[in-house]
């Protein structure tokens, strides 16, 4: 089976937000106050989210992504990807993670089946990592990080939302980073969702960014690859990891969108700056048997892929007005 959208698209990406909640607040992802959080009785519960996953593979989803908030922090979490990972049809399981948890996680995730780990760090200063996330310590990623390596997790990618004169100035150490381990280092652009930090101030497109790269490594662009998302990438000479750059921004990369998001209250979201949502747990708390609820999430995911516009707009001068934080979406 597969899944196709209005413009062409095959879809075969989904994320799962599996918690709204995180233990860090990154000034440009969540306010600085905590919460409001959602209510634990409309967050899905662990069958719920099986229940949808299983239909969805069924159906053409091959590639799924756990996210939050932070995942790590719901209980029970590495049982869930387990009990995913045992879906008949999925390919592959990823995690995206602030890696704070990564040390305690990292052998137990890998045993579930998790291979690719997308980490999100944005500056290698202790101090300046304690003001971006308003809260963290650096020395628990830097173990995390270090954990999933000696586990054998691959790719490590190591996401660094750029921003001018936030930690712009670390370009090239990230890209030391990335001669000297083995690590997909990432720069994300900031993306203007409305939260935090003043992206008119701090926005730095992708071709700015690609400038201070070269102007401190050889690197050679490599071919698009199917399996690597929306990165553009880069060969490292002589290096250990690679890099790549991505420009949700500066450069849409829409025409080759393969996503679906999930909430963690169970709404499918089918861009990531569109609020149009498709709720699902209607179907799946209505007591229905099974085979009635997975005719009712077959509407429900063809309403969505219908919903998945050829596009978005968001530009440096045209923030996305969201619904949700970054955390609430998944990222
Ligand atoms: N807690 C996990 C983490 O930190 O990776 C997963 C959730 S987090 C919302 C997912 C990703 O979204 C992170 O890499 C984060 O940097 C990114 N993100 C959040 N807000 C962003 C923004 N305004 N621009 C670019 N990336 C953003």
């Amino acid at each position: 089976m597969a899944l196709f959208d209005l413009h062409k698209r095959r879809i075969n990406y989904l994320s799962i937000s599996v918690t709204d909640r995180c233990n860090l607040r990154c000034l440009y992802c969540v306010p600085d106050r905590n919460g409001p959080y959602l209510p634990q009785k409309e967050i899905l519960c662990y069958e719920e989210i099986l229940r949808v996953v299983t239909f969805a593979v069924r159906e053409g989803i091959t590639k799924l992504r756990v996210t939050g908030g932070e995942p790590l922090i719901r209980r029970g979490v590495v049982d869930l990807i387990d009990r995913l990972h045992r879906i008949p049809g999925l390919v592959e399981i990823g995690l995206t993670t602030n890696g704070i948890l990564l040390k305690e996680f990292a052998r137990p995730l890998y045993a579930a089946g998790v291979r690719r780990i997308n980490i999100s760090l944005d500056t290698l200063d202790p101090e300046r990592f304690r003001r971006i996330t308003r809260q963290g310590e650096i020395e628990d990623v830097f173990a995390g990080i270090a954990a999933a390596e000696a586990e054998g997790f691959q790719p490590i990618k190591l996401n660094m939302v750029v921003m001018k004169g936030v930690n712009d100035d670390e370009i090239p150490a990230f890209v030391h980073l990335a001669r000297e381990y083995p690590y997909h280092v990432r720069f994300i652009e900031f993306m203007p969702t409305g939260t935090g930090s003043d992206p008119r101030q701090q926005f730095l497109p992708a071709a700015r960014i690609l400038e201070r790269v070269r102007a401190h490594a050889e690197i050679t662009l490599l071919e698009p690859h199917r399996y690597e998302g929306p990165a553009v990438r880069y060969r490292i000479e002589g290096g250990k990891g690679g890099l790549g750059i991505i420009s949700p921004v500066s450069n849409h990369f829409c025409d080759s969108c393969n996503r679906l998001r999930l909430t963690s209250d169970g709404r499918l979201r089918s861009c990531l700056f569109s609020d149009r949502e498709i709720h699902l747990k209607p179907a799946l708390r209505n007591g229905r048997s099974g085979e009635v609820v997975d005719r009712q999430l077959k509407i429900l995911f063809q309403q969505a892929l219908h919903a998945k516009p050829a596009g978005h707009r968001i530009g440096p001068d045209s923030p996305a007005r969201l619904s949700r934080t970054m955390a609430g979406i998944g990222g």
